[in-house]
């Protein structure tokens, strides 16, 4: 038996970094999965090497949606009717936009933007899960949703409208892990430390200096995998975390904890 035998299970951000490595445990361990992304031929190909990798997989289906969409979110979650219902729903999709800065230098539309995709479309996905695992009538169901480090500690290389964005996420999840409790439906988010996925490794670029700046605050000396965080969501989503509720789950090589790192 998979760790998600039975479960209905719908991924946004799907086409590629945490997204896509999730998906791919996930339909491993017996779940069915839609996956959820803005760019259509980023998911084509995120599908093909999902069924290429896990030949044994169930249903493994794609729909485009922008999360900043409530039309979208919930066309997608409805997706999953005829499938008897979703029973675990990853809010992962986010930018972190290159225009994005300091308090000064950030520009309102790149702020406006920031929040509609990092922190709208979370509560979209949230509030469209609920709905539905009320209309199927479930008992239990997993909620997690993507954060970051920068909304536990403060970055002198600043991002405001992405790092409000986080904490935004962190504190909406416990908000929602404590209304929906008593219903069986868990929320948890994740906070995944700076990592190799194009998000940020497009951003740095060949910029030796700017990855310096951030590598010496690693304990473990590197950026972080998608596939870790993806072992973390799998635990989350499935019921071995049945007990797990409302948490800030930090995935960071203990970079939060750090003070003085190794040379
Ligand atoms: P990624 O850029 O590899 O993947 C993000 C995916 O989201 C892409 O496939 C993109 O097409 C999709 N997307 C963008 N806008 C969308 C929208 N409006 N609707 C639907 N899909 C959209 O990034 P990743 O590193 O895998 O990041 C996933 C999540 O992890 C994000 O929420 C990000 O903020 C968070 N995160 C990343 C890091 C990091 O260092 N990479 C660190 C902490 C948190």
């Amino acid at each position: 038996m998979g760790r998600l035998e039975g479960k209905n299970a719908l991924v946004t951000g799907a086409a590629g970094g945490i997204g896509l490595e999730t998906v791919i445990l996930f339909a491993r361990e017996g779940a069915n999965v839609l996956l959820c992304d803005i760019s259509g031929p980023a998911l084509e190909k995120a599908v093909a090497r999902v069924k290429e990798v896990v030949p044994e997989a169930k249903k493994v289906e794609s729909k485009i949606a922008d999360v900043s969409k409530e039309a979208d979110v919930a066309a997608a979650v409805e997706h999953l009717d005829a499938w008897g219902g979703i029973d675990v729903i990853f809010n992962n999709a986010g930018i972190m936009h290159a225009d994005d800065d300091d308090a000064v230098n950030t520009p309102e539309k790149i702020w406006d933007l920031t929040q509609a995709i990092n922190v709208k479309g979370v509560w979209f996905g949230s509030k469209h899960a609920v709905l539905s695992f009320r209309r199927h009538g479930k008992k239990k169901a997993s909620v997690i949703n993507t954060a970051s480090v920068v909304a536990l500690v403060g970055s002198a290389a600043p991002q405001l409208a992405y790092t409000a964005s986080k904490g935004a996420v962190l504190a909406l999840t416990r908000e929602l892990a404590m209304v929906h409790a008593r219903e069986g439906f868990r929320f948890n988010a994740l906070c995944p430390a700076p990592l190799n996925t194009p998000l940020l490794q497009d951003w740095l670029g060949d910029d030796a200096a700017k990855r310096q700046r951030r590598e010496i605050h690693f304990p473990s000396g590197r950026f972080g995998e998608a596939i870790e965080q993806a072992q973390a969501v799998l635990f989350l989503a499935s019921d071995e975390s049945s007990f797990v509720n409302g948490t800030d789950f930090v995935v960071d090589g203990g970079m939060t904890k750090a003070y003085v790192t190794a040379e």
